[in-house]
């Protein structure tokens, strides 16, 4: 039998309905009303359902048995109820010969005639294997989505058109204590009080606004401020997107409290302005005191004195008498000095054993006053544990506007004079032009390194840090030391301010470049793969040429990149940001890792630090080595970690002392640890013994 006979009269009709269903996708048919003869099947039928058309013709119901067990019986009902009256749209599952299967959706109706008799059934059949599986993923990713919402910390709103809201996650519970079932339905402005919306214009309007005026925001991120169920209101951070599902406009909100964050985020900005040790300002406020006293005295046409006093010897205590004893005392120090000014005078830290002061004065003999009353508050002994300590400082002054105009020139003025006591013996000297000529000792060793770097006195120590989840060792921080023929060693805190200073530290740096990477070739071939950490100044980040340089020597002792690490301080990028931030981008682009060096006695702008391309941040040793007795520190431990860990970084913990600190450090999710606990900077001998006798496995191994 011809598959393309149809049994009507052969007008010319017959003949488009034939040439037109042959070339569609859908599946024609028809039958006679007992369906016992198949009357026509379009050729779609052999391509979809993969039998041929003959075989229905033969045998009309043969098409039942494709269908996918599961939907038989149903469509065999279907078919046979519902068919003649016309009300037959089934969606079912076929088996083709070759064991695929596809979804289609059959209809049929009457056909009657001119008396109404029902005396053909037509049909058609369409493939909507695609439709369905378009439903399947969309069904799937739609319930990820709405698994993803309910379980997300983050609070989740979505609102309409109206500005109703219609979704409100279990984190959204939590963040603004109200029930779903409390807020569905009720305005936008419950949560986000209108006040804020208008102040954030336009990300809050698409928000809540119109669809007119709403644009696509993306996952852009603007702060604002909710409303809790109590009334109270609190920082927030949200992603807003507009979105429209089934014709309908939806905005979502992604919203999280950032009362925490913001929080901690101040703690680290007094950070930056005080010292965690005294509580006195540190250098950078001072220096913000000194400008502004300048500024008054401009005004009113008075002088302004600035003091530094530095503690001779110090670091003798420091050394004979430990670290924490010498903490204790420079809070002394600063505690008395503190009581002999008055309340107009500002006194601050300005790192290590000195300490800076900024008088509004009458006449410069003022100072010199001032300067012995300081002097004298220092004349009794220090009582540490009952052993009395006396401790004699050394005070340089200048005056503006004598001296200098800036607080720069002032201080550093004050710094020359302070050397000239401390040579003399002296208790303070008033900055004199001549003075700058009788080279200070500052200069004196400036010359000494200058050989000291030429003929080899220069050497470098290794520290390791080791990794606290991997309980590995993971790199080395490479530490310069100066063994002085006459002075002895002399520690890098002493000679690194004045070469910073003076371009000297172009050289050293190189030196402790070359050095450091003479020892990670000699690692790497003797099959210890450890990266080695190595300290840059300021300097070497406002060089153009440093990257090229540095890019040249790792070539040269074909050191892989990856071996090579940078630490950078914070004061070091903000001095001239602009290069800085070159520099750091060119480094890390050569695939060298950078680290933030004494992280948190800077200037720790963090969102600054979001836009550096560096790696991890070093937690400054003087908040780690208090943090077990600390509570402060702690938290600015813990604050710490979790703020560079939200913008990506990872945490190295420096100055570790105990055991103790260490598994603190552990438990609030600090990556790395370094300091005397694990291991104090040693040599590279010594380094290969102890990496062999440790309990912490080398990262070679
Ligand atoms: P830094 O980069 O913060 O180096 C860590 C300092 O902490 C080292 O002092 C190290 O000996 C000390 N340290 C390590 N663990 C502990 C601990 O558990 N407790 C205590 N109290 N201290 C610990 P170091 O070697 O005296 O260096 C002092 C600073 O000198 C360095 O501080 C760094 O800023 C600078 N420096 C050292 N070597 C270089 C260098 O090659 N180039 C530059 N530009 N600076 C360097
Ligand atoms: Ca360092
Ligand atoms: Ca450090």
């Amino acid at each position: 039998m011809g598959s393309s006979e149809v049994k009507q009269p052969g007008d010319w009709e017959g003949e488009i309905t034939r040439q037109l269903v042959a070339h569609l996708r859908e599946v024609f048919w028809m039958t006679d009303p007992e369906k016992t003869e198949m009357i026509y099947i379009s050729p779609g039928y052999q391509e979809i359902w993969g039998r041929s058309c003959e075989d229905l013709y033969r045998s009309p119901r043969s098409w039942i048995d494709a269908i996918h067990p599961d939907d038989m019986e149903r469509v065999v009902e279907a078919a046979l109820t519902k068919q003649v009256g016309g009300e037959y749209d089934e969606e079912y599952r076929i088996i083709r010969p070759d064991g695929s299967i596809r979804w289609i959706r059959g209809r049929a109706f009457p056909v009657r005639n001119e008396s109404g008799v029902v005396y053909r059934i037509a049909g058609i059949s369409e493939d909507i294997t695609k439709r369905k599986e378009m439903e399947a993923a969309l069904r799937e990713s739609e319930a990820r989505f709405s698994g993803i919402i309910s379980i997300a910390a983050d609070a989740i709103i979505m609102v309409n058109e109206a500005q109703r809201i219609v979704l409100f996650n279990k984190g959204a519970e939590q963040v603004f204590g109200y029930q779903a079932s409390e807020v569905i339905g009720q305005p936008l402005d419950l949560l986000l009080p209108l006040r804020a919306i208008e102040t954030h214009g336009e990300y809050l309007r698409a928000f809540g606004a119109s669809s007119e005026t709403a644009r696509f925001m993306g996952s852009r991120v603007c702060k604002i401020s909710g409303r809790r169920k109590d009334g109270t209101e609190f920082p927030a951070e949200a992603s807003i997107a507009k979105w429209s599902r089934n014709g309908e406009t939806l905005y979502t909100a992604v919203l999280r409290d950032i009362t925490e964050r913001e929080r901690a985020e101040e703690a680290i900005q007094h950070l930056a302005y005080f010292d965690p040790l005294t509580g006195l300002p540190n250098r950078t406020r001072f220096h913000e005191i000194a400008q502004r006293a300048i500024l008054a005295g401009q005004y009113e046409g008075k002088p302004v004195a600035v003091l530094v006093m530095d503690l001779d010897r110090f670091k003798e205590i420091n050394d004979t008498l430990g670290h924490h004893r010498g903490d204790f005392v420079l809070q002394q120090v600063g505690l008395r000095l503190k009581k002999a000014l008055r309340p107009t005078d500002a006194i601050a830290r300005l790192g290590g054993d000195e300490f800076g002061v900024v008088l509004p004065i009458a006449a410069p003999e003022d100072a010199f006053v001032v300067a012995q009353k300081l002097l004298k508050v220092m004349e009794s002994p220090f009582d540490i544990e009952g052993l009395p300590i006396n401790i004699e400082p050394s005070i340089g002054i200048a005056v503006y506007p004598d001296h200098g105009e800036s607080a720069d020139s002032l201080l550093q003025r004050a710094d020359v004079a302070m050397y000239v006591s401390k040579r003399g013996g002296r208790g303070y000297t008033l900055y004199a032009p001549d003075l700058d000529r009788h080279s200070p000792r500052r200069l004196a060793l400036l010359g000494e390194l200058r050989r000291g770097i030429e003929s080899g006195q220069l050497f470098l120590h290794y520290q390791p840090k080791v990794d606290l989840v991997l309980k590995r060792v993971v790199g080395v921080e490479a530490l310069v030391r100066w063994q002085h023929p006459e002075l002895g060693r002399v520690p890098p805190d002493r000679f690194i301010g004045p070469a910073e200073q003076t371009g000297l530290i172009g050289p050293l740096t190189q030196l402790v470049l070359k050095e450091a990477l003479t020892q990670c070739q000699a690692w790497i071939q003797g099959g210890k793969r450890i990266p080695v950490a190595v300290n840059l100044s300021v300097r070497n980040l406002q060089d153009p040429r440093f990257p090229d340089q540095v890019a040249e020597m790792l070539q040269a002792f074909s050191v892989p990149p990856e071996f090579l690490e940078m630490e950078i301080t914070e004061s070091g990028i903000m001095a001239d940001a602009e290069t800085a931030m070159r520099t750091i981008t060119r480094l890390s682009e050569m695939g060298i890792s950078l680290a933030i060096d004494d992280f948190g006695i800077g200037y720790s702008s963090l969102s600054y630090l979001q836009r550096l391309r560096v790696d991890s941040i070093k937690i400054d040793r003087s908040f780690v080595m208090n943090m077990r007795v600390s509570e402060g520190d702690r938290t600015i431990v813990r604050a710490t970690i979790d703020l560079a860990h939200n913008l990506g970084l990872k945490v190295v913990a420096e100055g570790v002392e105990d055991q103790e600190t260490l598994e603190k450090l552990t438990s609030l999710g600090c990556d790395a640890a370094q300091g005397y606990h694990t291991c104090r900077p040693i040599s590279a001998e010594e380094f290969a013994r102890w990496a062999s006798d440790s309990p912490w496995t080398p990262a070679w191994d």
